[in-house]
């Protein structure tokens, strides 16, 4: 498999990694339009992003945070990272037990509206009847009364008990334990679907009203229903990231099987309508393309497509980095990889769903495990563990851990 041109001359590449294996192309630089909607406070953190991410100091408190809410995908991709490779007790399995509890009872609730076309490889999944964002503070409260909870901050969910998911209520306590110590930004997802949790609006609100900068997270967008987008608009998040990967409905279905593109495209159109209709030039809407063996042809006619309504674009071009890599990625990675130059651990933490904290979203990263959020993030953002993870990303290549030196994701510069 070749790796394509970046794109059609007329849309600038505005950013790539240092391996091109993430390349951006956007008519407008995305961080000028943030900046220039955000203000002062936008620059700010991006002037201590930018630092951390040089080397030149290391911020008392990790500048952006991500919250993974629950353990689960409502599809099941033929090139996902994720499928199988996570060996904790919370890969693909728990499939079907909240995530579908919840889209069942709240795809059940609202049957009466306009009918859309299944989405969703697992049972009652619906992109048009799928979860709503709940409102409601009561509702949470009363969830979470309702619920097992861990000592940790993660609770166990009721439909499964070894199941652990991230409380609401303990995403609030960080979001307050950051906004108070310099964090700025905040993400959803972790490395699973953050739609399947009902709770990602009011938390982005939550942090938003805190003082937090920017929110975000990357979603398959079939479950991105027009209540969801317009909660998320009104909630304050900043960026949306949205997986695409197609300009046809064949080829869709062999890269995303279970979903459907024109649901999707739809999902997308109405949250930008929605979005325009509110008046803002936020959330900015990104959407992206996987490379693999099965869609490469279709990457620029997807440009095309989507030319003059999607904010911008990214392109993913992964090389297969280990034996059990999926297939479908070419058997050379797109440049040879550079070492020590990650810069997550210098920036940024993710909180797992049930509470382990790691420094970065990457799967490679999985092995890295910090600490618990129990912990405090600010202990274990001061801790020993992440002062020798940065020391080895920092010194000589063969001190580097194995799977950052196998780690294709997330090698500066990012757009994020
Ligand atoms: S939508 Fe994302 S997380 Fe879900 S199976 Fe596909 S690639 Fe994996
Ligand atoms: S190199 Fe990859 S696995 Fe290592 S810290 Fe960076 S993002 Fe994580």
């Amino acid at each position: 498999m070749s790796f394509p041109a970046p794109g059609p001359p007329d849309i600038p590449q505005v950013m790539t990694d240092s391996r091109g294996v993430s390349r951006f192309l956007a008519p407008e630089d995305p961080l000028a339009v943030l900046a220039g909607v955000l203000g002062r406070p936008f620059l700010d953190y991006r002037r201590r992003w930018d630092e951390a991410k040089n080397f030149v100091s290391v911020p008392p408190f990790p500048l952006h945070v991500d919250y993974e809410m629950l353990p689960a995908c409502n599809l099941r991709c033929p090139m996902c990272l994720m499928a199988g490779r996570d060996k904790s007790a919370d890969s693909l399995d728990i499939i079907g037990n909240e995530a579908e509890a919840r889209a069942g009872k709240k795809a059940g609730e609202k049957a009466g509206e306009k009918t859309g076309k299944k989405a969703g490889g697992n049972k009652g999944f619906s992109a048009k009847d799928g979860l709503k964002t709940p409102g409601g503070q009561e509702e949470e409260e009363k969830e979470e009364k309702e619920k097992g909870r861990g000592g940790d901050g993660s609770e166990k969910d009721k439909n499964n008990p070894d199941l652990k998911t991230l409380s609401p209520a303990a995403v609030k306590t960080l979001l307050d334990e950051g906004a108070e110590r310099g964090q700025a930004s905040m993400g959803f997802g972790g490395l699973w679907e953050p739609l399947l949790s009902p709770h990602i609006a009011s938390l982005v609100a939550h942090g938003r009203q805190r003082g937090l900068v920017e929110a975000m997270f990357n979603t398959n967008g079939s479950l991105l229903t027009a209540d969801v987008s317009r909660d998320l608009i009104s909630a304050g998040l900043t960026r949306i990231m949205i997986s695409l990967d197609a300009a046809t409905k064949e080829t869709y279905k062999l890269m995303r099987p279970g979903s459907d593109l024109g649901l999707v495209e739809e999902n997308v159109r109405e949250f930008l309508a929605l979005r325009d209709r509110a008046g803002s030039r936020l959330p900015l809407v990104r959407l992206s393309f996987c490379l693999t063996s099965l869609n490469e042809r279709e990457w620029p006619a997807f440009v095309e497509r989507w030319r003059g309504k999607a904010d911008f674009f990214s392109l993913q071009s992964y090389g297969r980095f280990s034996p059990d890599s999926p297939a479908l990625f070419p058997r050379q990675r797109p440049v040879p990889v550079p070492a020590g130059i990650c810069a997550q651990p210098f920036k940024r933490l993710l909180v797992r769903h049930d509470g382990r904290v790691l420094p970065c979203c990457d799967l490679s990263g999985l092995p890295l495990e910090l600490g618990g959020m129990e912990d405090g993030l600010e202990t274990v953002w001061r801790g020993e563990k992440l002062a020798a993870l940065r020391a080895r990303i920092r010194g000589p290549e063969k001190g580097l851990p194995r799977c950052c030196r196998e780690c294709q994701g997330k090698y500066e510069p990012r757009e994020d």
